[in-house]
């Protein structure tokens, strides 16, 4: 737990960034899970509201002001759309680090930030582990999509449509890359992030042989830890600190000009959270050289979009927040996604919105992770596209889960899986 300054300190600081919001509202058509739920304290400004006054509240009820909180995707919706800038992802990161530092975790959160995520050897070996279990408790569930359900009655899985874990992670297929620059005269550092490493290692496989098709050498080094958002959303800034530093000293290690990575979500925290919120030094590691590697191959690289007209294939393209509102890219997957030639892209009835993934909170709010999430999967059927195409594992796990259960059949794609088939 935080000491009394310490908590103090962050209070004021939460105060000093609270001053911004002049509770105009407009905040509220946009928020997914106040468009589902209607709850004020479910939009920005109620919870902005219930936070102003955080130092009394957390004398009163501490405990309904972090669940109040934690009904937030950290979408950054709110804050891509607020015309007062107010920091609202800051906000509510500080907001419940202040209430972790108060309330403590629970023993499954200690469990899974302090001893597995800061330990990426254990972490690998117990995710095998249940690889190879798996079966037992799961069936399929839609084969086009490549999603199983639960056997048995399962509180946990629910009536969840999952992506099982790989066979063969990434991790396991190539242990670690130190290849040279070739003609492009470029290399880079290859972070594949959690997800893609142990559900979809033919994303990582794709970016490799990209890469290698362009000529790009590339540092991948063994046993890199978890970027750290799952404990930093959670409030545990000190396991996010250890994580980063853990990866900060890998990557220091090796020669590059760019850290790349497939996953909207890492990218978001490495580029936007390491510096903000990491106790420490980032090594050789300069934030602004962290790129998607969409992004990479069209603003770098000059990766364009085929523009014949023999481009047959509609894909439904959905924008990952943590790509769209967080660092504002969302021509260059789409761009990524049409290079091959083979297909292009069907936007998605409803325009951009979040999928309702969420990271931690598809697991605490199910229900309204899936309300959210239906909607967005029946605007893909809607579409007229053949597939769904994303830039982010996570996004592809809840559409996966979403189309599988709206019984859609269609394939569930990242767009470098697209543009690798076409090299
Ligand atoms: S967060 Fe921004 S949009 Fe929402 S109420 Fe405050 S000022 Fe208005
Ligand atoms: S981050 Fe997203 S879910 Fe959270 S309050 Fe803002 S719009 Fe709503």
């Amino acid at each position: 737990m935080a000491d009394i300054k310490q908590l103090s300190r962050m209070l004021q600081e939460l105060d000093d960034l609270l001053t911004r919001c002049m509770r105009c509202g407009m905040c509220q058509a946009q928020c997914p899970v106040f468009t589902k739920s209607g709850k004020e304290t479910d939009v920005t400004r109620g919870k902005l509201a219930l936070l102003s006054g955080l130092s009394q509240e957390m004398l009163k009820d501490p405990k309904e002001v972090q669940d109040n909180l934690n009904r937030c995707l950290l979408c950054g919706t709110c804050e891509a759309n607020c015309p007062s800038g107010v920091k609202v992802t800051d906000i509510f990161l500080k907001a419940r680090a202040i209430l972790n530092g108060y309330l403590g975790l629970s023993s499954t959160q200690r469990l899974i930030f302090r001893r597995l995520l800061t330990r990426p050897k254990l972490m690998n070996a117990l995710i095998s582990m249940s690889s190879a279990f798996q079966g037992v408790f799961s069936k399929d569930a839609d084969q086009i999509i490549g999603t199983s359900c639960a056997r048995f009655n399962a509180p946990l899985i629910r009536d969840r449509h999952f992506k099982k874990l790989a066979g063969k992670p990434l991790h396991r297929q190539v242990p670690s890359l130190d290849t040279p620059a070739g003609s492009s005269g470029i290399k880079v550092a290859f972070f594949p992030g959690c997800v893609t490493d142990k559900v979809f290692p033919d994303v990582g496989q794709a970016v490799i042989k990209i890469l290698k098709h362009h000529q790009v050498g590339i540092y991948m080094p063994e046993n890199q830890a978890c970027c750290g958002i799952p404990a930093l959303s959670s409030g545990e800034s000190d396991a996010f600190s250890t994580m980063v530093r853990q990866n900060v000293e890998l990557f220091s290690a090796g020669k590059w000009d760019y850290l790349i990575t497939p996953c909207a979500t890492c990218t978001a925290t490495m580029r936007k959270l390491w510096p903000e919120y990491h106790k420490g030094s980032l090594g050789r590691v300069i934030t602004e050289n962290i790129l998607d590697v969409s992004q990479f191959l069209v603003d770098v690289l000059g990766v364009k979009p085929e523009t014949s007209d023999n481009r047959k294939t509609p894909v439904a393209y959905h924008d990952p927040c943590h790509l769209r509102n967080s660092l504002k890219v969302s021509a260059q997957p789409r761009a990524v996604l049409e290079a091959g030639g083979t297909y292009k892209t069907a936007e998605i009835p409803g325009g951009p919105s979040c999928c309702g993934s969420g990271g931690s909170f598809n697991i605490k709010h199910y229900q309204l992770s899936k309300d959210i999430g239906q909607e967005k999967a029946r605007n893909i059927k809607a579409s007229g596209a053949e597939m769904a195409a994303t830039a982010c594992p996570a996004c592809m796990l809840q559409l996966a889960d979403m189309l599988s259960q709206e019984e859609a059949s269609m394939p569930v794609k990242h767009v470098l899986e697209l543009y690798a088939e076409s090299l």
